[in-house]
């Protein structure tokens, strides 16, 4: 599910309060300030009107024996200039040593124009009163603690013609989410299983970032594509996927649930087109049939493109955690069959996507994302692959116990 224009009844979990650097260089009192600074022209030698502000609060989740730190930083020009972004470092709490530091060729794979997508021109460049967003992974080293707050210094070039002016901007300190990943278990039996679209900084879930009720949400941030594969070499979808039981992931209540709505299309037929669609995409059916439960306060899991008539609970109901809730199916804004699966703070699609854990899974193979992947496969050895507690990454192959 990769649409970008849902939109749903929801309350916000507003982030709030955390906000934000702007830094023009200049004291408000400095001399002689006739002209409100805001609606002064730039000056040679102004510092770059920008300002910094995170979408969330840093989230940390574990994944891969790693603490990632995952979040969207919205940089927003004011400057009558075009800016420039060099260099992005992430310091935690009040050290000055670098979590991360991006440089040009770095930022190429995380700053992108507010609406564009994956393989869209990287804008380095922020044009005159645009807005460009950093999406944010930091991963930390395996013994690491989560740092309490981050803060992040951008080294800007405002460019004037020939003229460039380069200075570094530092922002107030963010707190990092306390929030604790929920806990579940298996979506779906056995396997193997290929966590396509999964939690990464390349992932197509994770650039659907939309305005909603006045701030911008990302509610597929952790989203994945749970796929059946053969698990060999040959990387071939397995027939079976199809009509795949789809399971609770816990205890939990029956939020949501939309049937009705036709496969674009199901095995052995084959698409006319990948962009072959049963119904025109609308806020109502991109998800395609779908349940939603309520695992939690304000923590819900999203099951998509779940087959018609085969949803076996509806809204209010309790059910147990393994408990078939519909069967795996091609509904919606769907390419093929497989299972969309997320975790986020509302119904519907216009919240905060949340992380997740698996109480066990096991990894046994991971698919670097590149053209010619079929022969960089990395495979585990037999029993090598075993997790507990964390967030499967995109291109792995997993088994549920
Ligand atoms: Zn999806």
């Amino acid at each position: 599910m990769r649409s970008a224009s849902m939109v749903n009844r929801v309350t916000s979990r507003c982030w709030m309060g955390v906000v934000v650097l702007v830094l023009n260089g200049l004291s408000p009192h400095a001399g002689g300030a006739q002209v409100p600074l805001a609606l002064r022209p730039p000056q040679s030698g102004m510092g770059p009107r920008l300002t910094v502000r995170p979408t969330v609060e840093p989230i940390p989740v574990q994944a891969h024996g790693r603490l990632h730190l995952v979040y969207e930083l919205l940089l927003a020009s004011f400057d009558s200039r075009e800016l420039r972004v060099d260099k992005l470092e992430v310091f935690p709490d009040r050290s000055r040593r670098p979590l991360a530091s991006y440089n040009s060729s770095e930022l190429a794979r995380v700053l992108f124009r507010a609406g564009d997508t994956l393989g869209a021109p990287n804008p380095h460049q922020i044009a005159v009163g645009t807005h460009v967003i950093a999406y944010m992974w930091v991963a930390l080293d395996s013994a690491a603690q989560a740092p309490s707050s981050l803060s992040h210094r951008l080294t800007i070039v405002a460019v004037e013609g020939a003229r460039e002016d380069t200075t570094s901007l530092e922002t107030v300190s963010v707190p990092v989410s306390r929030d604790l990943p929920v806990v579940i278990g298996p979506p779906l039996r056995g396997g193997p299983w290929f966590a396509n679209n999964a939690p990464s900084n390349d992932s197509r879930h994770r650039r659907v970032l939309i305005p909603f009720g006045g701030e911008l949400r990302l509610s597929q941030r952790f989203a994945f594509d749970l796929v059946r594969y053969r698990g060999d070499s040959s990387g071939l979808p397995d027939p079976a996927t199809y009509g795949s039981e789809v399971l609770a992931v816990a205890d939990a209540r029956v939020a949501e649930v939309i049937d009705g709505i036709p496969e674009n299309w199901a095995p052995p037929q084959r698409p006319a087109s990948r962009d072959a669609r049963a119904v025109p995409m609308t806020p109502a059916t991109a998800r395609g049939n779908v349940v939603v439960l309520e695992l939690a306060p304000r923590k819900f899991a999203h099951f998509a493109h779940l087959q018609p008539g085969s949803i076996r609970v509806k809204q209010g109901d309790r059910v147990r955690r393994g408990q078939v809730l519909g069967l795996l199916g091609n509904s919606g804004n769907s390419t093929g069959p497989h299972l969309h699966f997320q975790v986020s703070d509302t119904l519907g699609t216009s919240g905060h996507g949340l992380p997740f854990v698996f109480d066990a899974f096991e990894v046994f193979a991971i698919a670097p994302q590149r053209p010619d992947w079929r022969a960089h496969v990395v495979w585990f050895p037999p029993g090598t692959g075993k997790r507990r507690n964390e967030m499967p990454l995109h291109r792995w192959a997993i088994r549920f116990p």
